[in-house]
């Protein structure tokens, strides 16, 4: 190419997202597709989101309000912080993003699990930053492993919680224990996507104790158990003087209108959310028992989706579930060759999976 690129670039890889529903309509000629791929809410979302989002409609002519005063609001009853210690974000991609452009100097280092949520390593790199990637233990959050590689030029430690792709979780005790080894300047990033589906209650939870410690940034999404994946809000809860920086340097109208309705409208429905936390709930069991029926082993989970181990080449296994309309994860480009993830969908998508990865395999 003519053009230099940022130094950098060479080694960022795409993401590499869940293969959408339309595109496989597209590939296979084939409808009543199956999405199992991308953690998302089987049920949709919230019905009084719709209504927000029609009501919002007629102001679509006008900037969206930059501050996202309502949303904050809510946010800021709900775990009881000041607004002030809030960023919302054009999903939490955006506020990783951020963080990496706020606080990272060229050859800065930052810690993560390998594998990773992938856009931990791509905002990174994109900020001149030098990503250092701590291998799991047992499919596990390797703590130890992260502070052996702190070093003077660590300046934040990316933490998943529940961790994805495996569904393992971090415990109060096991977090406390890590935090006491964490120098003061450095970030703590605690991404808790997923943290509204744990049941063990071991687990650490930033927002027990919100702004506790002000090294940690806590991130959660309006992607998953709310459904509004395609609406794009995530937000992060942290200490004053990072919301700061982060609200300096984001685009002024990160979150748009329609998405801060909708995030608003689906805070107030308690009952959808419980609803989604019982599907969920009950989606895992019946895939534990039937795949384990079918002689498959799954990794324990906290999330909202599980891990199966199928002893066999899961990119394989992936594309002739494609073939009879199932979209599902194959785990290899996460170093897992032999392991599918799976999100949790309605019962009716369970046993259409099932169905159709019984016939996969006993081909
Ligand atoms: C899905 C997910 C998110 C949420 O991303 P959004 O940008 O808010 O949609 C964040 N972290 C992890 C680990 C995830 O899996």
């Amino acid at each position: 190419m003519k053009f230099k690129t940022s130094e950098t670039l060479s080694t960022i890889n795409a993401y590499e997202a869940g293969k959408p529903l339309k595109e496989v309509e597209r590939e296979y000629k084939i409808t009543h597709i199956i999405k199992l791929a991308s953690n998302e809410n089987p049920l949709g979302f919230s019905p009084n989101v719709h209504d927000a989002v029609k009501a919002q409609m007629r102001d679509m002519n006008r900037y969206p309000e930059s501050s996202g005063y309502l949303l904050k609001q809510k946010l800021s009853r709900k775990f009881k912080v000041p607004p002030e210690n809030i960023v919302l974000g054009n999903g939490s991609d955006d506020i990783i993003a951020l963080l990496a452009h706020g606080f990272l100097n060229p050859g800065d280092e930052a810690l993560m699990p390998l594998p990773s949520f992938l856009m931990y390593e791509i905002s990174v790199k994109t900020a001149k930053g030098c990503p250092i990637m701590v291998p799991l233990v047992d499919f596990s959050t390797n703590l130890k492993g992260l502070i052996d590689r702190l070093s003077p030029k660590t300046r934040m430690i990316f933490i998943t919680n529940p961790f994805n792709p495996t569904g393992s979780i971090i415990s109060f005790h096991e977090f406390n224990d890590f935090l006491a080894k964490v120098p003061e300047d450095v970030i703590i990033i605690v991404d808790e996507a997923y943290i509204e589906f744990v049941r063990d209650e071991t687990v650490y939870d930033s927002l027990q104790k919100p702004l506790a410690d002000p090294r940690i940034v806590t991130l959660r999404t309006f992607s998953k158990v709310y459904g509004l994946a395609g609406f794009r809000v995530g937000y992060g809860i942290m200490d004053f003087e990072i919301a700061d920086v982060l609200n300096r340097i984001r685009q002024p109208f990160n979150v748009n209108t329609l998405a801060q309705a909708a995030a608003v409208a689906a805070l107030e429905d308690e009952e959808f959310f419980k609803k989604t936390i019982n599907t969920i709930h009950e989606g895992l069991d019946y895939l534990f028992s039937e795949l384990g029926a079918l002689g498959l082993k799954c990794l324990p989970t906290q999330s909202n989706f599980l891990m199966v181990d199928l002893k066999a080449d899961a990119t394989k296994v992936f594309e002739e579930m494609l073939k009879l309309g199932v979209i599902v994860r194959s785990m290899k480009s996460y170093g897992f060759d032999t392991f599918l993830r799976i999100t949790a969908g309605t019962k009716e998508e369970n046993t259409i999976l099932i169905n159709s990865l019984q016939k996969v395999i006993q081909k």
